[in-house]
């Protein structure tokens, strides 16, 4: 009995493993195996073949070297990509788009601010870029 039950285990695992080799999704598994979702999980991290979530709480979001799309939910993105590779939305963060102003504020009136105050100006513009640069991961 004892024997038989840990056969149907070994039998179910490998099961499990030869459909996650198909591309199968846990949930797929699940299904056709006849066992939740949690199990398939359990295995596929039990044979190394499926990393559990981690919760990126501790980690810095710097670190991140790609973006997550809010639209499609691609995260292949470079970090200082623009617009999706996927499908092409707007991902720039609201950070991204106040330096865009910023700058092209400044170009745009440069040359009409009198010379007295044009360098404290060009500096606050640059102060304020850095401001945002460094604090916008946050
Ligand atoms: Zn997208």
């Amino acid at each position: 009995m004892n024997t038989k039950c840990k056969l149907d285990l070994a039998e179910r695992d490998s099961k499990i493993i030869e459909l996650r080799g198909e591309g199968k999704t846990s949930t797929e598994i699940a299904k056709e195996v006849g066992v939740c979702g949690q199990t398939v999980m359990n295995v596929l991290t039990r044979y190394g073949l499926h990393e559990p979530k981690k919760l990126n709480k501790t980690s810095k979001p710097s670190k991140q070297k790609t973006k997550r799309c809010p639209t499609c939910k691609a995260t292949n993105n470079p970090k200082e990509a623009k617009f999706c590779c996927m499908c092409g939305s707007d991902i720039r963060s609201e950070a991204d788009i106040l330096l865009e102003r910023l700058n092209k504020a400044y170009k745009a009136c440069c040359d009409l601010i009198p010379g007295s105050i044009n360098e404290e100006v060009r500096n606050t513009i640059l102060d304020a870029t850095k401001f945002i640069e460094t604090h916008k991961e946050i």
